[in-house]
């Protein structure tokens, strides 16, 4: 039997969290690693591996919470930006594989999130890739 991710283990009560927001299909509550004061990690009740596995409507629910967590801590924390992030894969930082999302309030930059991104670009074919990758 595949043994229960810790994000089953919050939702099912087996594990405190400091709840946020909770309703029939979402929950939010605080990283236990405060990246910055205040980050959120907005979930899903219902197993899902990551972003990419979940159903849309779940999906958008998850979205939605997020945004309005966001909110708060901007208008609430004071927080002058806000990142909002989903890793999926261990490729990409995922470390528990339950669908979430980062809620994560900017103050200065400095702080314990840093979001690098550089430009990569090299000898890229972009026309190629477009046609690998568009809708
Ligand atoms: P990932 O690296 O998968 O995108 O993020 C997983 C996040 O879950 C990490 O930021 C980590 O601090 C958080 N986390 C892991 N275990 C627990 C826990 O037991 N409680 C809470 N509140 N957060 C957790």
């Amino acid at each position: 039997m595949e043994t229960k991710d810790v994000f089953c283990k919050i939702v099912d009560g087996e594990i405190p969290c400091y709840k946020l927001y909770e309703d029939e299909d979402v929950l939010a509550f605080l990283d236990i690693s405060q990246v910055t004061k205040g980050h959120a990690l907005v979930i899903c009740k219902k197993h899902y591996p990551n972003f990419l596995a979940t159903p849309q409507e779940t999906m958008h629910k998850v979205m939605d919470v997020a945004q309005r967590i966001g909110q708060v801590q901007i208008k609430m924390l004071g927080a002058k930006g806000v990142n909002i992030l989903s890793n999926c894969y261990e490729a990409a930082g995922q470390t528990v594989n339950h669908f979430h999302v980062h809620v994560i309030p900017r103050y200065e930059k400095q702080e314990g999130f840093v979001l690098e991104m550089k430009e990569n670009n090299k000898d890229l074919n972009l026309p190629s890739i477009q046609e690998q990758i568009k809708l």
